[in-house]
């Protein structure tokens, strides 16, 4: 692609002096990771991609971009599974990529804050937390690659947060670029702030549609000291749902993850994953792993033992195993994380981020086992996922060979869009909106809140310059490309 289009000439020409050139991408070499998504299933395009590293920078490209009329997509670590950061199929959009605005700014260890900007990766901000003596709860499968800035744009969720709630939850302040160049600096630490309306959480969650953040204020815990990893085999959801009551039972607050994983996906991870071993001698038709922590010296074993006890004396446990050292509890999650990669080496994956309330889990997976029996006989069901939140990855696995794959990725998913309805769930909980389910948003939102959506939006970014077409749709705003 050329940058024929005059305003991207015109952008390139105004801010080549600011960025110099490892802060311009125009070669087709260079753009093509910004264009593809984590896997491989989407792909927009882009004449340029724009690397700033410093907020003055992020101000001057927008400002231009307001000034020329073009569009920014906002990108940090491309991590993202809806498609929202990544450009569509017109080729008029610009990525702009946070990865060179990459500084943790201070950390705060008293005070409990940590102020990262956008293009921070998530590990390297927990480490910072850790390396302070905090936590920095916030936990998922891509914290090797994601960035701040992204998971802040999604509200992202992880493996935390039935202890520590969602990203929304682990921010005290922002610093955001708005549609018009202008810098809101809202970068506090204040614990308790009731000044009227709480900006910070418009920015947090809204993909890159409103502003684009540029730093945070994040919130730190203390670190725990203990911790237990466990891993249970066990015979079926509404099983997991007991163990999740007993464990609260006796280990109220201190569960940090209680994650189900259903044995196809554990199974795959024990023949296909480099490294991966199924922690329990058997295959079981259902895995739970659960970790507890708390921030004492010692005496984790007690009620850790009790419950374990009254799960086995209960029925609820077919086998168990805890971790004994940090490799054998990384081993597990291995297993966890990296289930869902595995399978792709077995067929091909339709995948999904449902919820539904907590006590509904074992009669929604019920009841999509039978629908999809009949529906499409030869795809399996491997839900895992968050269900200590009420929040499954419902992913089906299709075979190899199947034909017409593309048109049955979308049966499946109407279908599973219906039944989640059904239960009253939500048929996004932590992944958001972005492109792919701009159109599930459309109708299933109430017409009253998709109105007071677009209202901020044109409030916010009146232009539509910012991520046109992520979570509401622009005009003209083609899709990007499937390439699966
Ligand atoms: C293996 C794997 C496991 C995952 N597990 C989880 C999980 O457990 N829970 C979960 O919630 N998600 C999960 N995800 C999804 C993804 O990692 C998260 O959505 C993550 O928060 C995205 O961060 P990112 O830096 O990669 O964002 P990107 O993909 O770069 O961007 C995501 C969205 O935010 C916007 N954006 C990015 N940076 C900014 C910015 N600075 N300002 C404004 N907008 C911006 C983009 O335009 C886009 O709309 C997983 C993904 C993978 C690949």
């Amino acid at each position: 692609m050329t940058l024929s289009a005059l305003p991207i000439e015109n952008l390139v020409a105004a801010l080549a002096p600011l960025l110099g050139p490892q802060g311009i991408i125009t070669e087709a070499a260079g753009i093509e990771r910004y264009t593809v998504d984590f896997w491989h299933q989407h792909k927009g395009t882009t004449p340029l991609v724009l690397r700033p590293d410093s907020t003055e920078a992020v101000a001057a490209i927008v400002r231009e971009a307001a000034r020329l009329g073009v569009a920014i997509v906002p990108q940090s670590g491309n991590s993202g599974l809806v498609a929202g950061g990544i450009p569509d199929g017109s080729g008029r959009q610009v990525v702009l990529s946070l990865e060179r605005l990459n500084r943790i700014r201070a950390v705060d260890a008293a005070g409990g804050s940590l102020v990262a900007e956008a293009g921070c990766i998530l590990a390297d901000v927990q480490a910072a937390a850790d390396g302070a003596g905090r936590l920095f709860p916030l936990s998922l499968g891509a914290e090797g690659s994601c960035r701040i800035g992204g998971n802040l744009s999604t509200n992202a969720g992880g493996v935390n947060v039935l202890r520590y709630g969602m990203t929304r939850q682990l921010v005290l302040g922002l610093e955001v670029v708005l549609a018009d160049g202008r810098v809101w600096n809202g970068l506090r630490a204040l614990q308790k702030d009731n000044t009227g309306y709480d900006l910070k959480q418009l920015f947090i969650g809204a993909e890159g549609s409103l502003g684009i953040i540029t730093a945070a204020v994040l919130r730190l815990y203390p670190r725990p000291r203990e911790r237990r990893t466990i891993w249970l085999g066990i015979e079926s959801p509404a099983d997991a749902l007991r163990l999740l009551s007993l464990f609260q039972d006796h280990l109220g607050e201190l569960i940090s993850s209680f994650e189900l994983i259903a044995g196809l996906g554990v199974e795959a991870a024990n023949d296909h994953l480099p490294g991966g071993r199924r922690p329990l001698a058997e295959p079981h038709p259902w895995h739970l792993l659960i970790e507890v922590a708390w921030s004492l010296d010692g005496g984790l074993d007690v009620p850790v033992d009790r419950a374990l006890e009254a799960g086995f004396d209960a029925g609820l446990v077919q086998d168990g195993t805890i971790a004994q050292n940090e490799a054998q509890r990384t081993a597990m999650w291995l297993i966890r994380e990296g289930q869902s990669e595995a399978t792709t080496k077995v067929g091909h994956v339709q995948r999904s981020d449902i919820s539904v309330a907590i006590a509904d889990l074992p009669a929604l997976i019920a009841r999509a086992e039978a629908h999809f029996g009949k529906l499409a006989p030869d795809v399996q069901l491997f839900p895992f996922g968050h269900v200590g939140d009420g929040n499954l990855h419902f992913n089906f696995l299709i075979p190899r060979d199947r034909e017409g794959v593309p048109e049955l990725r979308s049966l499946l998913n109407e279908h599973l869009m219906m039944l989640v309805a059904e239960f009253g769930g939500s048929f996004s909980a932590e992944h958001g909106i972005g492109r792919l389910k701009r159109g599930e948003l459309e109708r299933r939102k109430d017409p009253l809140e998709l109105e007071l959506m677009r209202r901020l939006k044109a409030t916010l970014d009146p232009t539509g310059i910012l991520n046109p077409g992520v979570i509401l749709a622009a005009p003209d705003a083609p899709a990007s490309r499937e390439i699966s």
